[in-house]
């Protein structure tokens, strides 16, 4: 799960396989994961880093034509390690048909115990900050909870490249699921975090590269923060739940976007609720003013 289309259109990746040379010690090939889909736009991107450690960000899910494309881009090379940016099952489920198709395999990624048990690998955990060897370089996990509790994105120092996962979308908005542990205070400060690295370009499991970081991630606290002005406004003429404030907040949503609108609305929500800001009475909720 990755992604809402509430605010607009998920970006189209152009052809199946793109090659980015961010510099001469990583070499990240691109390689789709055949899964378009509602949830997930055009399908996963998934990152194989060839080198001395060859090793493949996120599993995709399992599809025979993304097993041939990672067989292909090793070029005879064996996989030595995945690493799963969150258990979401488009970014995780793969690990099953990978582990078959290239024995010997690696699997790593950030516990998220009652999600990882459902894609049965040899999970090894991997913690926030740790250095693991890829391709001919290293990569700095950066844990960036908010879409998911298990997020991760790993950073490539020396070229400033950050494999991004799910935090972030180029023409779209990332969801943030509170049934899933979802959560916006997380997400705004995992954002900010990402910041803090100044990357030069974000390569994402969804939608086009972005080479212009700074502006994505402003872009998306300045939408979050305006969301938010929408919800105060809405309740400060009365109390309502959040499917009363979906329609006013999202207006002609189709509706099949209902739940991701309503779950973003409750996002918004909890975290005014834990900034003392709204407080709620069973499903209604109102606003605390100062
Ligand atoms: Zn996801």
């Amino acid at each position: 799960m990755a992604l809402a289309s509430v605010d607009c259109a998920v970006g189209q990746p152009d052809g199946a396989s793109r090659g980015v040379n961010p510099s001469s010690t990583l070499n990240p090939i691109s390689l789709h994961a055949f899964n378009p889909g509602p949830m997930t736009g055009a399908g996963n991107w998934t990152w194989l880093i060839p080198g001395r450690v060859p090793t493949l960000i996120d599993a995709g899910t399992g599809d025979p034509r993304h097993l041939d494309a990672v067989s292909e881009a090793l070029a005879g090379a064996r996989l030595a390690q995945v690493l799963v940016t969150h258990a979401h099952v488009d970014h995780a489920s793969g690990v099953v048909a990978l582990a078959e198709r290239f024995p010997g395999a690696h699997f790593l990624k950030m516990p998220w115990s009652e999600r990882d048990s459902r894609w049965p690998a040899a999970w090894e955990p991997i913690v926030d900050g740790q250095i693991i060897d890829a391709g001919d370089g290293e990569l700095r996990a950066v844990h960036t909870p908010g879409h998911a509790p298990d997020h991760l994105c790993f950073w490539h120092e020396e070229s400033r490249t950050l494999f991004s996962g799910d935090l972030a979308v180029k023409g779209t908005t990332v969801y943030i699921p509170p049934n899933l542990r979802g959560d916006l205070v997380d997400y705004l400060a995992s954002l900010e975090r990402v910041r803090a690295l100044a990357p030069a370009r974000l390569l994402p499991g969804h939608g086009p590269i972005i080479d212009d970081p700074e502006t994505v991630l402003l872009g998306y606290l300045e939408h979050r923060r305006e969301r938010e002005e929408q919800i105060v406004n809405a309740l400060r003429s009365g109390e309502a739940t959040p499917d009363a404030l979906v329609p006013l907040i999202y207006r002609g949503l189709k509706e099949s976007l209902l739940q991701v609108a309503r779950e973003t609305v409750l996002a918004h929500l909890l975290k005014l609720e834990r900034e003392g800001r709204a407080a709620r009475r069973d499903d209604w909720w109102h606003i605390i003013e100062p």
